[in-house]
């Protein structure tokens, strides 16, 4: 006879709601439609798993995958993903002849153009390039000024046979500021810059601009693509704007269990450097995910979920707990004791607290709070129906 009908849910686990990120995409392409969407997954997809993701993205429309580096591509395509995928961010120890080889489109800002053509002749394969160029952002991206000398290498080498200019692109800065004019600025850029390459003679595929804000808020940057990431999951980018708000459902849940319940009294310091203290007799839970499973350490005062009500974490935040005052007597070692019950960090569900309140807490943004959740916490899916569920 067995004690455990079932195997016990992990005590601590981010679920993603594979459900949510079908509904976003669904949502997304919705809005941006003629245009197509890109499905960034960098990063782990926000911390979500990149590979259930990047399945449940292509199940639900999403034409494209996203990613910054070359080896979070190889990663999709070693899960048998054979979409589209556009890498952009590299290094001189990038494996270009790799991602040629996996017939992954590679971002090229300028410098990286020699090192693609030389694994493209390694390879004895033409590599397919998206050149970047810089509108306003000033990170990656070819300066302006440079923008038409890069065309012309690439032309060059397109006709040598060693690779094939795709597509245009470039990144917005403010774009979740809707009004700002900034981003009149880069579109402009951004038309000018393949008008350019145009004239050169390249026949410009593929051409994108957007991230999230731009795709909900500005369809004048929508062109051929919308590169979306934090939107699909779930996510709002803008400041004061619910998920809710936009049509929006959060796909990642932070739950473990209250871990301790206790009475104390009046003047109780409570966790390092008693920062708080008890003003009156009360009774304290503690929540064992702390700073090692990505809970950021300067959070005190985010809401933790805990028997239908949000309680404000007090006192500091350590490696692997904190606590939550209940503002309650006498209900531990009763059958009211919440020892044992779920504590929802963040979620989607009624009543449970956003991302955006742990953001605000810790000064932070959504897209922080969720990608920076650690390895030690387990991804649990809900509504996988992909047949290769591996991991
Ligand atoms: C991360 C990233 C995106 C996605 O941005 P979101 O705001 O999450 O949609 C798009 N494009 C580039 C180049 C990026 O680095």
């Amino acid at each position: 006879m067995s004690f455990l009908a079932e195997p016990p849910a992990a005590e601590r686990r981010v679920e993603v709601d594979l459900d949510a990120v079908r509904h976003n995409i669904r949502h997304i392409a919705d809005v941006v439609s003629p245009a197509r969407v890109m499905a960034v997954v960098k990063a782990d997809g926000y911390g979500h798993g990149a590979r259930q993701v990047a399945r449940a993205a292509l199940e639900s429309g999403a034409a494209w995958l996203g990613v910054a580096h070359i080896a979070e591509a190889l990663d999709l395509r070693e899960a048998g993903i054979e979409a589209p995928i556009l890498a952009w961010l590299h290094t001189v120890d990038s494996d270009f002849g790799a991602a040629i080889r996996d017939g992954i489109d590679i971002g090229v800002s300028g410098w990286e153009l020699d090192y693609v053509v030389a694994a493209a002749r390694r390879q004895q394969r033409p590599a397919r390039v998206q050149l970047k160029i810089d509108t306003g952002l000033g990170r990656n991206g070819c300066p302006p000024e440079l923008w038409d000398t890069l065309i012309g290498r690439a032309l060059e080498q397109q006709d040598a046979g060693l690779l094939r200019v795709v597509g245009v692109f470039s990144h917005l800065a403010v774009a979740d500021e809707p009004d700002r004019h900034e981003t009149d600025d880069q579109v402009r850029r951004f038309r000018a810059a393949i008008a350019v390459a145009e004239d050169a003679g390249v026949d410009v595929e593929l051409r994108h601009l957007a991230n999230t804000p731009g795709a909900l808020s500005r369809p004048d940057t929508h062109f051929d693509l919308v590169r979306v990431g934090l939107g699909i999951y779930g996510l709002s980018p803008f400041h004061g704007q619910s998920s809710q708000a936009l049509g929006l459902r959060p796909a990642m849940r932070f739950v473990t269990s209250v871990a301790n319940c206790k009475e104390v009294p009046a003047g109780q310091g409570v966790s390092y450097g008693l920062s708080y203290r008890t003003t009156h007799p009360t009774t304290l839970a503690l929540i064992p995910v702390g700073y090692a499973d990505g809970v950021p350490r300067v959070a005190t005062g985010a809401p933790v979920l805990v028997d239908g009500h949000q309680y404000p974490v007090v006192g500091r935040i350590a490696m692997d707990q904190l606590v939550i005052d209940l503002q309650t007597t006498g209900i531990a070692g009763t059958a009211r004791s919440p020892l044992g019950h779920p504590a929802v960090l963040f979620g989607g569900g009624a009543g449970e607290p956003s991302a955006d309140a742990w953001a605000d807490a810790s000064g932070s943004i959504n897209y922080e709070i969720v990608t920076r959740i650690s390895g030690r916490v387990p991804r649990t899916y809900l509504n996988d129906t992909s047949a290769s569920a591996d991991q």
